[in-house]
């Protein structure tokens, strides 16, 4: 015996059990393929979708997908930490003192307390959140991992 998935006109899949494919064939042939929801003579063989194969596609480029953001992070980390001098926890006096132009104006980067943001923002001084996968590896780092 062999199993096949049917599905009708109006979209009812079920199972047919026939002796051989040949036995399918007949019966498909003789229209005796009947749909086992609405009774319908319009049948044929069901084609399965390669899910498993569609499956490991989409997860394919999902992983292509981070690679090329961790490089393109891994690149403008590197950019960042060539142009720009780390301040740490003086960014907010630093970036006030470039503002007021006591500093030589200069990209820096570096952490803030979120009430030391808001008080930057509302002297108008240009400060954008860095997500912490774009942070340049400061020597601390380093050493720790080592
Ligand atoms: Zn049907």
């Amino acid at each position: 015996m062999i199993r096949y998935d049917l599905i009708c006109e109006f979209s009812h899949e079920f199972e047919g059990w026939f002796s051989s494919s040949s036995d399918y064939d007949e019966q498909a042939q003789a229209g005796l393929l009947c749909c086992s929801v609405c009774g319908t003579f319009r049948v044929e063989k069901a084609i399965m979708a390669p899910a498993v194969k569609t499956a490991r596609k989409t997860e394919t480029r999902a992983e292509d997908a981070a690679k090329a953001m961790t490089a393109m992070a891994a690149k403008i980390r590197d950019e960042i930490g060539k142009t720009c001098e780390n301040v740490g926890e003086n960014f907010a006096e630093e970036a006030r003192a470039i503002h007021y132009g006591e500093k030589a104006a200069r990209g820096i980067y570096g952490s803030t307390t979120p009430k030391e943001s808001e008080a930057l923002k509302e002297e108008g001084i240009a400060a954008h959140p860095l997500p912490d996968i774009f942070v340049p590896e400061t020597d601390a780092d380093k050493k720790k991992l080592n």
